[in-house]
């Protein structure tokens, strides 16, 4: 349903408030003003996808663009060029931050405003959606004294957020810590935070420089782009710093391979390199109106090759008033590498590429397509959007290659078969112990299915040493607005 406003009565500015402050209530990351020839549509991105939102008559495009450019900081009569700016004011209870850009088309200007949302990093790393797994890697990883950590993913990600949640953990009195960013996505007190501005020659390289003489502890790169702060920031770490950063790929794997393509010095590499938090956004589904539905043949084969378990059902999106599409909030998926001693040799004597990805994988790591099922498991998200994410076939493979060891113990306890959990235990049990009897193909058989059954029949919030399973995905904690990212 489009938004309708009287244009007659209420004054631009009015419109305009109106457009930021219920974009910004409706969790939305972004508004667009596209110039068309006939009126100005105007959409919002919610959970990563754009809906249209209202239409302007062409007679008041300009004053509201005019508007836009003034409360935004750019030059009004500049209709040629492209421009940024920001807005930060309050509307009504909201306190916005937004960044504006303008670009000429054919048509006019389109103005793109960024909302930029620090709830999510406010909240602290505890409630990013890592499983309970990933998450005490996580907590090993950043108290490393030095090193190199890196969070990837592609842009809208949610890698800031994560990065900013790992940064307010780290700030403390007693370290110095400095950002380098492009832009600066939120200002966090205590932090020295450096904005790269290329049009005066200062960029990442030349502001790292010059970090490094200012007794650093903790350095943040907004992001490595280039080969020479990749150089810059494997030399920082090595020498006594924790730098924490983010870079462009997809997974664990792709990193490793990406940083030595940017002429980073193997040796070096293999000794600065700590850990690698891979993610991508996948939509949640809404709470009040997700259903169940029994799973199909081949996410049923999915379910087995990845877990080595029968899962029945899996929950779908209906759709309510309260969500629109049976879709509400985003959950990340995470793979999370602990670099081990094995993978810095493979690193350091150049190993070839499948050795450096079986050990990877060999590794205790779970794969972006194992979080994200056990996310569809969990009711979380759908196996659609997991789907849709995903490079399926390189998954699997590496979910062969690796030898996956989840044990049904594991699976279980990882998987969070809690009270909410829709799925049978008894039953899976049974599955799981006829399959060792059977199914003599089972790349997992020696590692998921010989497991005693005694333990699994203990499915409420114990784990099998009586100790409380602490789920850190609860419906609460996870991803329900939208996410920032560099
Ligand atoms: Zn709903």
């Amino acid at each position: 349903m489009l938004k309708t406003f009287d244009f007659e009565k209420l004054p631009i500015v009015e419109v305009v408030n109106e457009i930021l402050y219920d974009a910004a209530k409706r969790g939305a990351s972004d508004i667009h003003f596209d110039p068309e020839e006939e009126e100005m549509h105007v959409r919002i991105r919610i959970d990563g996808e754009l809906i249209n939102y209202t239409v302007i008559p062409n007679s008041l495009k300009k004053n509201l663009i005019t508007r836009i450019k003034i409360i935004s900081g750019m030059n009004i009569t500049e209709v040629r060029l492209p421009q940024d700016g920001a807005i930060k004011q309050t509307v009504k209870d909201q306190n916005l931050d937004l960044r504006v850009s303008s670009l000429p088309t054919n048509e006019g200007e389109k103005i793109v405003i960024r909302i930029l949302d620090y709830s999510m990093s406010l909240k602290g790393i505890e409630y990013l959606g890592f499983s309970e797994r990933n998450f005490k890697k996580i907590e090993k990883l950043i108290n490393i004294p030095s090193g190199i950590i890196l969070v990837t993913g592609a842009t809208g990600s949610g890698k800031s957020t994560t990065v900013y949640s790992i940064l307010q953990k780290l700030n403390r009195v007693e370290t110095n810590l400095i950002t380098v960013e492009d832009p600066i996505e939120m200002n966090i007190t205590g932090i020295n935070q450096v904005q790269v501005n290329s049009e005066i020659g200062l960029d990442f390289a030349s502001v790292l420089r010059s970090i490094l003489r200012q007794d650093p502890d903790i350095i943040m790169i907004g992001e490595i782009r280039d080969n020479e702060t990749a150089r810059i920031a494997v030399r920082a770490s090595i020498t006594g710093h924790l730098v924490l950063s983010t870079i462009h790929t997809n997974n664990s794997l792709n990193t490793i391979e990406r940083l030595l393509d940017m002429e980073v010095e193997r040796y070096l590499l293999a000794s600065a390199l700590e850990g690698i938090i891979s993610q991508k956004l996948a939509r949640k589904l809404c709470d009040k109106c997700r259903k169940k539905r029994a799973t199909t043949d081949y996410e049923k084969d999915l379910f087995r090759k990845v877990f080595g378990m029968e899962v029945n059902e899996v929950y779908a999106a209906v759709g309510c008033p309260e969500c629109g599409n049976g879709y509400k909030g985003r959950i990340a998926l995470h793979e999370v590498l602990l670099i081990t001693q094995e993978i810095r040799d493979a690193i350091a004597n150049n190993m070839p590429k499948d050795h450096l990805r079986t050990l990877v994988y060999n590794s205790d790591v779970n794969t972006l397509l194992q979080d994200g099922l056990e996310k569809v498991i969990n009711g979380y998200t759908t196996f659609e959007e997991v789907l849709k994410l995903i490079e399926l076939d390189d998954d699997v493979d590496d979910v062969r290659m690796g030898s996956y060891k989840y044990d049904l113990n594991n699976a279980l306890e990882h998987v969070g078969f809690t009270k909410t959990n829709p799925i049978n235990v008894a039953e899976i049990n049974k599955v799981a112990n006829n399959n060792a009897a059977v199914d003599n193909n089972s790349l997992y058989k020696n590692e998921t299915i010989t497991q005693p059954s005694d333990n699994i029949t203990n499915q409420n919030n114990v784990n099998n040493s009586g100790q409380p399973i602490v789920n850190k995905t609860t419906e609460e904690d996870l991803f329900d607005t939208q996410i920032l990212d560099i």
